[in-house]
């Protein structure tokens, strides 16, 4: 086996992991810092929606993290981080090399959650990286004859369910019929109530059908088996049935069971593992003892990303961790093409005003927005002096 001695490590370098990357540089602290992940691109996920209708191009909120890290002091490499021992800090990668680590940072993010029903693997679109909407894409667009049925199946009334429905009807409602399936009797469950409004009136002005109280209990090659409160079975032929209905954290193996909840790694309030305190994790597969559950969101997970570099800092320098606190900035639901709502700092905005600010502030966001932007999307920087106050 090879050896490689890096002594900050750190695994996933999506909104959290990539936020304490770049944080831990800032620090100038005397460790090098090895960033890990399995893709070779950062994913903009809560503009995947926008990159599937056209809207923004792909390699505007795709940039390669070799260009992220390219002369910042932090060594990159894409690989899969397949095993952990958190006891003799080492890590080992799919192509079996070993990383020792002293301190070990782990966000690696998570994937759709089929919850065992049976045929979602199989026969199911999912819209949760960039390769996703690619496929549903190709498979939207090729389609001239749709067959025995034109109906569209979208599981989940979250914001992921709600938003690619919105899209999905505004591009293609002369040849598709859109149906969300949602198992409670709302939409939008954890959502503010001023964009659960406005996605409410979005719904059924675009008279997406929204079938409230309905579970999926089966897919087959041809049917979706839906059944309501009374647990009456009813089958519909589909066309597509694309599956945004939960997801599960991210985990390599580990080489002795650490305590989660909900499959999440429970940490404590300075988000270090329990008992492991050279261990950071954060993002969607991790959950703080006794707390609330914080939302599963990239705004989360890039407060963490800052806080664990923080953290990590006064722990090498041995001075007192501070616990994490979320600031909520708001929330913004994007409700098809040009349209949106947002909620937070105090306003609401629906609309297509509220399309721009999502977009200005998403943008934002980016890494690298400095030298991103300026040559990618310079249009939204214009803009962006217009919403200065609110920013
Ligand atoms: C379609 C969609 C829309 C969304 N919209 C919004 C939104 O509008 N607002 C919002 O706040 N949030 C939104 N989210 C949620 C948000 O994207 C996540 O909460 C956020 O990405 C979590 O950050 P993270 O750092 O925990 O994980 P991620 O950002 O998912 O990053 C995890 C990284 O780890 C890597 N990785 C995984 N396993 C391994 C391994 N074993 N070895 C090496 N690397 C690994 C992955 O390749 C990935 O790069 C959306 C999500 C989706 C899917």
């Amino acid at each position: 086996m090879n050896n490689i001695k890096k002594l900050i490590v750190i695994v996933g370098s999506g909104f959290g992991g990539l936020n304490a990357a770049l944080h831990l540089r800032k620090y100038n602290l005397d460790y090098s810092i090895l960033v890990i992940d399995s893709k070779s691109q950062f994913e903009f996920k809560p503009l995947l929606y926008e990159v599937f209708s056209d809207e923004i191009k792909s390699w505007e909120v795709n940039p390669s993290f070799d260009s992220i890290y390219a002369n910042s002091g932090i060594t990159f490499i894409r690989n899969h981080v397949n095993f952990i021992d958190f006891d003799k800090n080492y890590l080992i990668l799919e192509d079996n090399l070993k990383v020792e680590f002293e301190y070990l940072v782990l966000a690696t993010g998570s994937s759709p959650n089929d919850f065992s029903i049976k045929g979602v693997k199989e026969y199911c679109s999912f819209f949760n990286t960039n390769k996703d909407q690619i496929k549903l894409k190709k498979l939207l667009d090729k389609t001239i004859s749709v067959g025995k049925s034109n109906k569209i199946f979208i599981i989940g009334a979250g914001p992921s369910g709600v938003e690619l429905a919105c899209k999905v009807h505004d591009l293609y409602k002369s040849k598709f019929e859109v149906i969300i399936v949602e198992k409670t009797s709302e939409i939008l469950n954890n959502s503010k109530t001023f964009n659960k409004e406005e996605a409410e009136k979005s719904i059924e002005k675009k008279n997406i059908n929204l079938m409230k109280n309905y579970s999926v209990i089966e897919i087959t090659d041809e049917e979706i088996l839906l059944t309501n409160n009374l647990n009456k079975v009813e089958k519909f032929p589909y066309f597509d049935v694309v599956w945004t209905a939960g997801i599960k954290p991210n985990l390599p193996e580990f080489n002795q069971q650490i305590q989660k909840i909900n499959n999440k790694i429970l940490i404590n309030k300075n988000l270090q593992l329990n008992d492991y305190p050279n261990v950071f994790v954060l993002g969607d597969i991790s959950q703080i003892a006794s707390k609330h559950t914080y939302p599963v969101t990239a705004q989360v997970a890039m407060q963490q990303g800052e806080h664990v570099a923080l953290n990590l800092k006064l722990l090498i320098n041995n001075e007192k961790l501070l616990p994490f606190t979320f600031n909520d900035n708001g929330e913004m639901i994007s409700l098809g093409i040009g349209e949106a709502s947002v909620s937070g700092i105090g306003l609401t905005f629906s609309g297509k005003l509220a399309y721009d600010l999502r977009r200005i502030i998403y943008a934002s966001k980016m890494p690298k927005i400095d030298k991103f932007l300026k040559s990618t999307a310079s249009w939204i920087l214009e803009k962006k002096s217009i919403f200065k106050s609110i920013l």
